[in-house]
């Protein structure tokens, strides 16, 4: 202070250096009533970098005198900031609930379904329940009107592998089955003479449980209604293995645009569970060549199943 005091009279800033060592006396006096008697040192900044001067292309002329720039001012130093209160401490995280126990070990993992697991002696009737539920169902008011009753499902409430296709048929319509037609035969021939299994060792549904009039495509908004009935006869039955039956039923359950050739071959999951996709048995039945690919990815499907695969006859 006694330095400025000195300086004072001489300097250019004298004015603007006396009103600032005026406030600084101040500050400091008021800290020293209020008992403060050291003040903390500012955390050391680092410098600021200068942005590159831009070049100017332009005539060669007089140099100019460097600008003349004012002397350093001492500015006050910010008051002491009261230090933070301490935060209450972060609870822990809640503990996450116990895995619920599934039917069998899934082949890629834990299994991802959201619904209480149903005990395998409870899974008929849960079954019949919603059985009971779908046949009186009108959400799609336009199929309700003209099938003549729902095609629910088809087969064992504890298979380990579950097939789904895309909706019934005419036959299916008819006998409230699904996959009992010229299709269905050879299904259940893909199932017996190809896996060696019981038709009543799987279980079988399609995504619509009402028959579309002249066997068109499912709509996107039939597909989404009837979608919730299929989602909780996966969570029923919680098959360990899933083979979709076509594009519309690939598409659908796999939620892509990607054609059959290229869905088939590889393995999906559907809900956590290994999922194949291959062709629906009335495209092979128009298209006899297809039966290759398709045993093939049957043969996947048995492997990984854990199924015998029959030597290729001689
Ligand atoms: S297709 Fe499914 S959602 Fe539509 S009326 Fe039939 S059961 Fe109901």
């Amino acid at each position: 202070m006694a330095e400025i005091d000195a300086e004072a009279g001489t300097d250019p800033y004298e004015e603007e250096r006396a009103r600032l060592v005026r406030q600084v006396r101040a500050r400091l006096e008021s800290l020293a009533r209020a008992g403060v008697a050291t003040l903390p040192k500012s955390p050391e900044r680092p410098p600021v970098p200068r942005p590159a001067p831009a070049i100017v292309e332009s005539a060669p002329g007089p140099i100019a005198a460097p600008p003349m720039t004012p002397p350093p001012v001492e500015r006050p130093r910010p008051a002491p900031t009261p230090p933070t209160p301490p935060q209450a401490p972060t609870p822990p995280p809640a503990p996450k609930p116990a895995a619920r126990p599934v039917a069998a070990p899934s082949l890629f993992g834990s299994n991802e379904f959201k619904s209480p697991f149903v005990e395998p002696a409870d899974r008929p009737a849960a079954l019949e329940v919603l059985r009971a539920e779908v046949a009186a169902c009108v959400k799609c008011a336009n199929l309700a009107a003209t099938r003549t009753q729902t095609v629910f499902a088809d087969g064992s409430a504890t298979a380990r592998l579950m097939f789904i296709g895309e909706a019934p048929g005419a036959d299916e319509d008819r006998r409230g089955v699904p996959f009992v037609g010229k299709a269905g035969q050879l299904l259940t021939d893909m199932i017996t003479k190809g896996m060696g299994l019981r038709r009543e060792d799987v279980f079988i549904a399609n995504i619509l449980k009402c028959r579309p009039p002249e066997n068109r495509d499912p709509t996107p908004q039939e597909s989404s209604n009837c979608f919730g009935y299929l989602e909780r006869q996966i969570e029923i039955v919680r098959p360990e293995f899933i083979c979709l039956l076509g594009r519309i039923s690939a598409s659908t359950l796999l939620n892509t645009a990607l054609s059959m050739s290229r869905l088939r071959g590889r393995w999906h999951r559907v809900y956590g569970i290994p999922t194949i996709a291959t062709y629906h048995p009335a495209y092979l039945l128009r298209t006899p060549t297809a039966k290759k690919d398709a045993w093939e990815d049957l043969q996947m499907l048995m492997r990984a199943m854990g199924l015998v695969i029959p030597k290729k006859k001689g």
